[in-house]
């Protein structure tokens, strides 16, 4: 029973913030310690949210939005004035109105998203969610209440619960009774993997448009039902650094407005003032660009929000640490900063609502009418309708709606290919995107051939054109060209077989049937040369699946997983072959068993790296993987692999002997060993292994008139560097290697890193001097970059070593690496 007078006398009684603590619990109230003296697990930092909503419920909506790989609940809590929460669902239909066209008025408040702790080790600012949140609804704080007139507020607490807890776990763990301030000290030095990343070890600050981790898909669904005026995520930088804010550095994207780029300023004046009244240092305009479109800042940028990065020094900072200054750096001052430039964003955001809701308004009806690119429609074309799909998939988990040509339409358009104008010639399928529509300037900054840069100092790479990245054939049309709605790949009509079938290798989708197909034990056959069956012609890679040498279900299984992938496989009742081989050829090689695949992982190996392949064979390609820490080796027997991945990685003595005649036994006993990028290259270093680098270009001698001054040093590094730049690499599509590539692959080139041409190895993808297509590159890593080899494949014994310059799973959304993993790992030829 509630007691007026008992809870007023208690009130005399005590200190007033206990009155309010009854109500709504400040975070020190609820968590029994002040903000950043203890690290927060995310589990508390959950409950507290709860408690805050259920203390505050017409204030406060909490919107669970799906959970991490680990299990962790992921939510965003809406936060505004009792009349806003009320019609929460009113306001956000309004915003989305403005977004596809069908609201005029502008009479909503401003949307300001705040998004905490991507990178799960620069935890401080899931500490300041929470002062945040209580500050929003602390009845003593009127500010925030003038503030919450104008705007309704989100907070993510926390992006990456899995990463955060596995650096808050191990910190726990390794501090003692009081912190130690010694940089020196284990408690700030975090063990592999660290927990930037999440469980699989990506950086889902790289994955806002790619959308490959679970975090990333449910967050973006819940971020598109709402589209905010402004977006904020919150980073850690190294613990010496002081913080950064906006405005953001050089090079922004050309398709950011004058609005984005001025209210950048006007939100970092703000956030500066209230850092000089505190003598807190920062910077700006440096450093944090806009410009690769997967950050969460770029992402709302193109998606019409003020879209900036804030970041605090802190990173290995643990609870407190001395840093260069000679000064401490504790938790509770590195939240409070944070705290500081959420309120500042808020109230910024606060005073000009008519202006950001405006701008926002505008931005949608400029992208609706496609009057920001000078591309009005952008048509893609394959022989064969899945890597087509896939692109169409990943357009349209951003927002943007996609199309096919239904004519056999005739135009003049950039083909991409020999990136001149040209004619546009239909392959067989088509996906054809307008720019005008409510999404038309992310689909622009995505599909554009080239992307416009004015300085290259970038912490990112500089080129991700799709239909590059897709492995399909891209035009680029200054005319509307007119498509039909929707794509979709035609329904696979598969017959019943007695003898066998056939089906088409020409995308990663049949690497998956094929993963698919070794799973289920079934024994598949795959063809080196062309053929023609049953008038249908296949070409190299053909899989053929026959009740020879197969169990019963062989052909209820190979009609599921074809028809689950929706690829076209033939039945067949004969081994005859129209032309070409015949299935008894010497020129069909079985694929007798599923290959055991391990790869090596932990120390030495690169955390993200590791993390692509892993999450590459349980989530892309659906395959069974063994990690094998590598420090480990000498207590591991490799024999009972078939297939080693070496990831990218500093290892320890790769070429050492203990680990080379193990290497070399495996292989030589039939193993393939694929060693990737810098793995790759620390094998060349080895005689035994029989590659070389090529040698980069010598430096001419220095001249007195042309030494290096010491203000230029940032831009004399751009010359030799290479950011992340697209190549065309000429595939030999008749090794097992390049099949299905069509003998054309485009790399994600982020080093110089280039083989020699050898007799010994089948030189697989070569560079020429054609190579460069899109990205920065600077003049010296240009020159080193003119000819050589990026695949090759060795034959060691009775198997095989595959070496790849480049990362071919990059961020697991390169699409058209994925399928030349899949060869190396399936298909070994000879
Ligand atoms: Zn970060």
């Amino acid at each position: 029973m509630f007691k007026p007078f008992a809870a007023l006398a208690l009130g005399l009684l005590c200190l007033p913030f206990l009155v309010v603590a009854q109500t709504v619990p400040s975070p020190a109230s609820f968590l029994g310690y002040t903000v950043g003296t203890k690290f927060t697990r995310h589990h508390q930092i959950v409950a507290y949210f709860n408690t805050v909503a259920q203390a505050k419920p017409d204030m406060v909506k909490i919107m669970p939005y799906g959970k991490t790989n680990e299990d962790r609940p992921l939510l965003v809590a809406a936060i505004g004035l009792p009349e806003n929460i009320a019609k929460l669902e009113q306001i956000r239909k309004h915003n989305k109105g403005l977004v596809d066209g069908s609201v005029s008025d502008l009479n909503q408040p401003a949307i300001v998203w705040l998004s905490y702790n991507v990178h799960g080790n620069e935890p401080a600012s899931s500490e300041a969610a929470m002062l945040t949140l209580f500050a929003l609804v602390d009845p003593a704080n009127t500010k925030t209440k003038d503030w919450l007139k104008n705007t309704v507020v989100m907070i993510d607490p926390c992006i990456n619960p899995d990463g955060r807890d596995r650096y808050v776990n191990w910190y726990n763990n390794a501090v003692g009774n009081f912190y130690n301030a010694d940089p020196a000290a284990r408690e700030h030095m975090e063990p592999w993997p660290a927990g930037r990343s999440n469980h699989y070890n990506f950086d889902l600050n790289r994955d806002w448009a790619w959308q490959t981790q679970v975090e990333t898909q449910q967050r973006i669904a819940l971020y598109q039902q709402w589209y905010p005026q402004v977006h904020v995520d919150y980073h850690e930088q190294g613990f010496n650094e002081p913080y950064y804010f906006a405005p953001a550095a050089e090079p922004l994207h050309d398709v950011l407005t004058q609005w984005q780029k001025d209210f950048q300023v006007q939100i970092g004046k703000n956030h500066a003032k209230y850092f000089d009244q505190n003598n807190w240092l920062f910077f700006t305009k440096e450093r944090f660009d806009l410009l690769y479109p997967s950050y969460g800042d770029t992402y709302p940028m193109y998606n019409g929000a003020i879209g900036m990065t804030y970041e605090q020094g802190g990173i290995g900072a643990g609870l407190g640490i001395v840093n260069e200054s000679s000064d401490t750096l504790t938790l509770v001052s590195r939240a409070q900063h944070h705290f500081t430039t959420s309120l500042s964003t808020i109230e910024i955001s606060a005073a000009n609502k008519e202006n950001l809701v405006a701008a926002f308004k505008k931005y949608f009806d400029n992208s609706r009418q496609g009057a920001t690119s000078t591309y009005k429609t952008f048509v893609m074309t394959a022989k064969e309708p899945h890597a087509l799909e896939a692109l169409a998939n990943l357009l349209k988990k951003n927002d943007i709606e996609v199309g096919t040509i239904t004519n056999a339409a005739s135009f003049k358009a950039f083909d991409y290919a020999t990136k001149k104008e040209g004619d546009f010639v239909n392959e067989g399928f088509t996906l054809a995107v307008s720019t005008a529509q409510a999404h038309g300037i992310l689909a622009r900054v995505l599909l554009e051939p080239i992307t416009q840069i004015n300085d290259s100092n970038t912490y990112d790479i500089t080129a991700w054109s799709l239909p590059y990245v897709f492995g399909v054939h891209g035009f680029a049309s200054k005319e509307k060209i007119s498509a039909q709605s929707g794509y979709s790949v035609p329904v696979v009509n598969i017959s019943n077989s007695q003898y066998g079938y056939i089906i088409p290798y020409n995308s990663f989708k049949s690497a998956k049937v094929l993963a698919a197909l070794l799973h289920k034990n079934i024994k598949v056959r795959y063809a080196e040369k062309p053929f023609t069956s049953n008038g249908v012609s296949f070409e190299p890679g053909a899989l053929i699946v026959l009740k020879t040498s197969n169990q019963d279900n062989w052909a209820i299984d190979t009609k599921a997983i074809c028809e689950a992938a929706q690829i076209q496989a033939t039945a067949v009742s004969t081994g005859w072959a129209e032309k070409g081989t015949d299935f008894g050829s010497p020129d069909i090689r079985v694929i007798n068993h599923a290959p055991k695949v391990a790869m090596f992982t932990g120390d030495n190996v690169g955390a993200l790296a590791a993390g692509e392949v892993w999450n590459y064979f349980e989530n892309q390609l659906n395959y069974p993987i063994t990690q094998l820490n590598y420090s480990n080796l000498s207590r591991i027997d490799l024999n009972v692999y078939d297939v080693i991945i070496a990831p990218d990685g500093a290892y320890k003595d790769l070429i050492g002997k203990m680990v080379t005649d193990k290497l070399q036994a495996f292989t030589k006993k039939g193993g393939v060993l694929i060693a990737l990028e810098s793995a790759a290259q620390q094998l060349s270093n080895n005689a035994d292994w029989g590659f070389k680098l090529k040698e980069t270009p010598k430096q001419d001698k220095l001249d007195v008139n042309d030494v290096s001054k010491y203000g230029n040093s940032v831009k004399d590094a751009l010359q030799s560097s290479i950011p992340g730049s697209i190549y065309k690499v000429y595939m030999d599509a008749t090794h097992p290697l390049g099949f299905g590539t069509n003998g054309v692959y485009y790399t994600n080139k982020q080093d110089i890193a280039i083989y020699e041409p050898s007799k010994e190895v089948w030189n697989v993808g070569v560079v020429k001097k054609d190579s460069y297509v899109a990205g920065f590159v600077g003049y010296k890593a240009k020159a080193a970059l003119q000819e050589g080899v990026l695949m090759g494949v060795k034959n060691v014994g009775m198997g095989k070593l595959v070496y790849l310059a480049d990362d071919v799973v990059y961020r697991n959304f390169w699409e058209g690496g994925k399928l030349i993993l899949a060869n190396a790992v399936f298909l070994n030829g000879k």
